[in-house]
């Protein structure tokens, strides 16, 4: 098992480092952000497991930057810090897509409480993700087609369906792909190998070509 991944962006070099290092400790492999454009790159280019955003951020606030990764389609469980801390900013937090707040300043063990409970919860939802004509079920490691029949996968195939599944409408690269499907074995023609195998048993709608662009999730 692979540690799990967060994304920490905040503008204050002090409590940035302590996040990153409580994080670290915690077991998390930790990407440090300073501002919200930084941010905003890591979020669409990255997978996470969670992200920690502060409220207050120079460049993009992170209000700005949480609603720009939903629009995109990133529906990584996300905790949000502010310093403002009063019941209009925290009804703001949440109506932009954020699963929970805290006002700061906060106990550093209620935050990683906060952040296991996240993500057990979204852990629960996330082995089962929506495609088109059904869904793919992690545990079982099959498809589940809407008319109930099923369609077995092989680890990579549903590695590879799921990084899909999970943002929708993103178009992946073949070498973004590669990184977070196959750890950056091999070319990028496995890539392309492997989008064969899924349209073979899944059909070909299953994941549309953008050219010269990469992957996508069929509609
Ligand atoms: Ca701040």
């Amino acid at each position: 098992m692979n540690a799990p991944r967060v994304l920490v962006v905040e503008d204050d070099p002090q409590l940035l480092g302590v996040l990153a290092t409580l994080l670290g400790e915690e077991g998390y492999a930790v990407d440090p952000a300073a501002d919200g454009q930084r941010g905003l790159h890591l979020g669409l280019t990255r997978s996470y497991d969670v992200l920690v955003l502060d409220r207050g951020l120079p460049v993009v606030d992170g209000l700005a930057l949480l609603m720009c990764l939903r629009e995109r389609g990133v529906v990584t469980p996300t905790l949000l810090l502010s310093a403002l801390g009063n019941p209009a900013d925290l009804i703001a937090v949440l109506d932009a897509g954020a699963e929970d707040y805290l006002a700061k300043p906060f106990d550093v063990g209620e935050l990683l409480a906060r952040l296991r409970a996240l993500r057990r919860r979204h852990l629960d939802v996330a082995r089962s993700l929506p495609l088109p004509g059904g869904r793919v079920d992690l545990d079982a490691q099959q498809v589940v087609r809407d008319d109930a029949s099923a369609v077995r996968l092989s680890q990579r195939e549903c590695a590879l369906l799921a990084t899909l599944a999970t943002r929708p409408r993103h178009v992946f690269s073949r070498s973004q792909l590669l990184g977070l499907v196959f750890d950056d074995a091999g070319s990028e023609v496995v890539v392309d190998t492997y989008v064969h195998y899924l349209r073979r048993k899944l059909g070909r709608q299953i994941i549309d070509t953008v050219r010269g662009r990469g992957y996508q999730l069929g509609r």
